[in-house]
This record gives C-alpha cells, sequence and structure tokens, in this order.
C-alpha cells in the first residue's frame, strides 16, 4: 500500500511528548520529512532519535510558540531543512496545572495563570499558523491540523483557562478554513479525549476510575490513536474535509 504522506514536509509542535511524538512518528512512518519541534530540544532529539531508528527522516527544532520570533524562526529552520512546508500539526499545549495551582474553580484563577494558559493553546497555534499559512502559499497548497480537545466542545469542573482556550482555537481552526479554502489549505481540528500522556498523569492518578466510568469504550486513549486521525487528517485522502472539528474520544463526547 503507499504512503500517506510520501515525500510531504511536516512540521510538529510539542513534538517531544505524547500526542505530538506520537504523530511525528506516525507521519514519519508515512513518508513525510518532520520537523519535531518543542520547548525542550533535547525532548525533540529524543523523538527524533526514535524516527531515525524507524528508518524515518527529520530534524529537531526548539521552539516557544508563545514567542512570534521563535515560531518564525521555526518555519524557517524547517523549509531551510526541506525545502518548503505541506503539512503542520500545532499540538503544544499546557493544562492549567502546568501554569499554577489545579483543582481551583474559575473565579479563583489568577490572572496570570489564566494569560500562561491561553498563550501556549490560543495565541501558539494561531502564530504557527500564521507564519505556517504564509509559506504554504508558495507552495500552493498545504494542510493544518490542531489540537483541540473534548474541552473544546464541552465544559470541565476546575478546567481553569483549558476549556476557553480550546473552544477559542476551533474557532481559529473554522475562520482559518474558511480564509484560506481558497489557497487550497485545509485546515482542521482534532478533540482528544483522555489519552495517556504525561499532561494527563496527575488526573489519572487522582480520579481515573472516575474518568473511565463516563467514556464508552472504558478506556484512555493511546496517542499513537491520535496520530492516525492527524495523519488521515493531513493526507490527500481528506481532500474535502476543511473547517472540521474531529473527535476522537472513545464515545466520551457522545453522551
Ligand atoms: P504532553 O505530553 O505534555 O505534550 C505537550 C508538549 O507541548 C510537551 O512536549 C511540551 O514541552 C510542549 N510545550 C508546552 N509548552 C510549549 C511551548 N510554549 N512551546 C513549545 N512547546 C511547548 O501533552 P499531550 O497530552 O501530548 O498534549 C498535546 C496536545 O494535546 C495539547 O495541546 C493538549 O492540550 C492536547 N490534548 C491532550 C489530551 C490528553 O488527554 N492528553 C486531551 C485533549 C487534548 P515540555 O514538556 O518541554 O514543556
Amino acid at each position: 500500500m503507499s504512503k500517506l504522506l510520501e515525500g510531504k514536509s511536516a512540521l510538529v509542535t510539542g513534538a517531544g511528548s505524547g500526542i505530538g511524538r506520537a504523530t511525528a512518528l506516525a507521519m514519519a512512518r508515512e513518508g513525510a520529512w518532520v520537523a519535531c519541534a518543542d520547548l525542550s530540544l533535547d525532548n525533540a532529539k529524543q523523538t527524533l532519535k526514535r524516527m531515525e531508528a524507524a528508518g524515518g527522516q527529520g530534524v529537531a527544532i526548539q521552539v516557544d510558540v508563545t514567542d512570534e520570533d521563535s515560531v518564525k524562526a521555526m518555519v524557517a529552520a524547517t523549509v531551510d531543512a526541506f525545502g518548503g512546508l505541506d503539512i503542520a500539526f500545532n499540538n503544544a499545549g499546557i493544562a492549567g496545572h502546568q501554569a499554577g495551582p489545579s483543582g481551583l474553580k474559575l473565579a479563583d484563577v489568577s490572572l496570570e495563570q489564566f494569560n500562561a494558559v491561553m498563550a501556549v493553546n490560543l495565541t501558539g497555534v494561531f502564530l504557527c499558523l500564521k507564519h505556517e499559512v504564509q509559506e504554504m502559499r508558495r507552495r500552493g497548497a498545504g494542510a493544518i491540523v490542531n489540537t483541540a480537545s473534548i474541552a473544546g466542545l464541552l465544559g470541565l469542573r476546575t478546567g481553569n483557562a483549558y476549556p476557553a482556550s480550546k473552544h477559542a482555537v476551533i474557532g481559529l481552526t473554522k475562520t482559518a478554513a474558511a480564509d484560506h479554502a481558497d489557497e487550497h489549505i485545509r485546515v482542521n481540528a482534532i478533540c482528544p479525549g483522555y489519552i495517556e500522556t504525561p499532561m494527563t498523569e496527575e488526573s489519572r492518578e487522582r480520579h481515573g476510575n472516575r474518568i473511565i466510568a463516563r467514556v464508552p469504550m472504558s478506556r484512555f486513549g493511546e496517542p499513537e490513536e491520535i496520530a492516525e486521525a492527524v495523519v488521515f487528517l493531513c493526507s490527500d485522502r481528506a481532500s474535502f474535509v476543511t473547517g472540521s472539528a474531529w473527535t476522537a474520544d472513545g464515545g466520551y463526547s457522545a453522551l
């Protein structure tokens, strides 16, 4: 069977861990050259090492998605390495508890913590999308997937700024899809449910059974299960799919 992303140039943020790492590896398996970008260059290099061990090709790049100069440099480094940009997965994100105290009700959240979450999850996606689209225009086509969440569709108790940021990612995705459709650039969002990654370690330990009880498939998802959906959305097989928010959540949001 032919590979889904053969010869494509790809960029993945948050590629040093969890869903981003699994997706970078899946894209390389499907024939893409992959720029693995992360706040931690060491973690991005670890992903690259695994990719190369499996026969894939890529580069590792340090980026802070909240910083426009850093994002511009990341896109430029990808284009330098591969000659252009065809697909991008804007996936770097943080939960509320990674920016301050956890378990707070919304009215008890500081502006600093709120802004820190929005800076990575929303402004970061905007900055990446902006500079990626500017590069994809030169190619005359492109496909982008942004990581939202089921918290982009539903509220979440003590979710801090996280649900607001993920709802906004879906709004951004729909607007970008409409704005750039005539430039042959597709933009979609993926909405994972609860996935086994470092981000959910704390909630899995504290109330894992309660979460699983609400999932029709009665389990957490694996990062690789999100990666497969993202690969599809980035591939030409999804040629008429744009502006959508795809759930991959074991049925969580169906109830
Ligand atoms: P993860 O394992 O913690 O991975 C997140 C990655 O993003 C980390 O490598 C992190 O780097 C990186 N990152 C954080 N801030 C960054 C910044 N300013 N610039 C560049 N990279 C940055 O978590 P994950 O679960 O794979 O999450 C990936 C995405 O999926 C996030 O957008 C998350 O909101 C979303 N999501 C996750 C779940 C879930 O259940 N796991 C569900 C729905 C949506 P460092 O480790 O170096 O900080």
